[in-house]
């Protein structure tokens, strides 16, 4: 990963923002921008050059995951270095990440820097850029992909009537350790039978019954990134009304899937998802967004959803996810990850979509 590419890009739009530098302090845009995978990290980035901030504990780490930058450890709080550099530097308006910092934060930055410099609100800057994967980032989204595929053939096996969510849901982070990844992408949803119908469901104590639909949400991560699978699989016969459902967004989601590509908006790839579960009846039981961005965070830009009407760029890697949820009978998701291509979608993954029977 070169980062200094990275730093020198977000430099090379300073102008366009209209601030003289910036102060990165979300912590994945801070490792995007610097490699520092530790809990404490700030970057500057100024016009000719950047400077890595963190205290005492990650002082000799950061010697290694951030050779190529200026490092200041700070006591308590970077404030006061940041304020510094930028009265060295005559920097007036500093660039401030709206979305990672409380009021709290931002009053006593204010008060750090001085009545010279004046904090401007950024939303979405690294972000932006982080929706867009390299060679090396796409190389660690497959194989995050393909410990999960592993995961999810050796999961198969472990489903017996009066297994237990929660259990599975260990194995299957079990599983994914055994495939090579890192660890777990998130923590594991599992639902069983009606417990299916919350898209979000925690797995609890809820025993494996013959007919139950089974919903399957996780993920490994791998050098830092993710992956992030639904399969939603049939424990015996299930009810008709529920192989019929699957049917439905196994549709859905190919009919998502073919939506993608460069330049798409977020609403019109998940409109062509949506359409099919409307026709179907259930467009009121598809309840969330159809999918996000999957990077450094399990949840990223860009984003696929009804108003969302920024394009998807070229590069990126988006979920695609539609979901039917029925109170008291159960639910549905299907969802995979797909590299964004001008010429359309390629599917991360290699688990079989159409619905399998236990
Ligand atoms: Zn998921
Ligand atoms: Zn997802």
């Amino acid at each position: 990963m070169d980062h200094q590419v990275r730093r020198r890009a977000l430099a090379a739009r300073l102008d366009e923002l209209g601030i003289d530098a910036m102060l990165v302090t979300r912590l994945p845009n801070v490792r995007y921008l610097t490699g520092f995978t530790g809990s404490n990290g700030a970057a500057l980035i100024c016009r000719d050059d950047a400077v890595f901030l963190t205290d005492g504990r990650y002082t000799e780490q950061s010697r290694h995951e951030v050779p190529d930058c200026d490092r200041i450890t700070f006591a308590r709080t970077y404030r006061g270095d940041v304020a510094e550099r930028c009265a060295a530097l005559r920097i007036s308006r500093l660039g401030v990440e709206a979305d990672a910092l409380t009021i709290a934060e931002h009053s006593r930055l204010v008060e750090a820097l001085g009545p010279g410099v004046e904090p401007v609100a950024c939303e979405g800057v690294v972000e932006g850029a982080r929706a867009v994967k390299d060679d090396e980032e796409r190389a660690r989204v497959r194989a995050a992909q393909a410990v999960t595929d592993a995961a999810f053939e050796a999961v198969l096996e472990l489903f017996v009537v009066g297994v237990s969510e929660a259990r599975i849901a260990w194995e299957l982070g079990r599983l994914l350790h055994e495939a090579g990844a890192d660890d777990q992408a998130f923590a594991p949803i599992v639902a069983f039978g009606e417990n299916g119908a919350e898209p979000h469901h925690e797995p609890g104590h809820r025993a494996l019954e013959e007919g139950d639909l089974i919903t399957l949400d996780f993920g490994g991560l791998v050098g830092g990134y993710h992956a992030d699978m639904t399969r939603t699989i049939a424990f015996g016969p299930v009810a008709a009304e529920l192989a019929k459902v699957h049917d439905v967004v196994r549709q859905a989601q190919q009919a998502g899937i073919d939506a993608v590509r460069t330049g798409a908006t977020g609403a019109a790839v998940d409109e062509a998802a949506r359409t099919p579960t409307v026709e179907a009846g259930y467009g009121e039981r598809f309840v969330h967004g159809l999918g996000h961005g999957v990077g450094l965070e399990i949840h990223e830009a860009p984003w696929l959803g009804p108003a969302i009407e920024d394009p998807v760029p070229e590069g990126a890697i988006v979920t695609v996810e539609p979901g039917v949820y029925l109170p008291g009978l159960g639910g549905v998701r299907i969802e995979d990850m797909v590299e964004v291509t001008a010429d359309g979608a390629i599917v991360v993954g290699t688990s079989p979509r159409d619905l399998i029977e236990l």
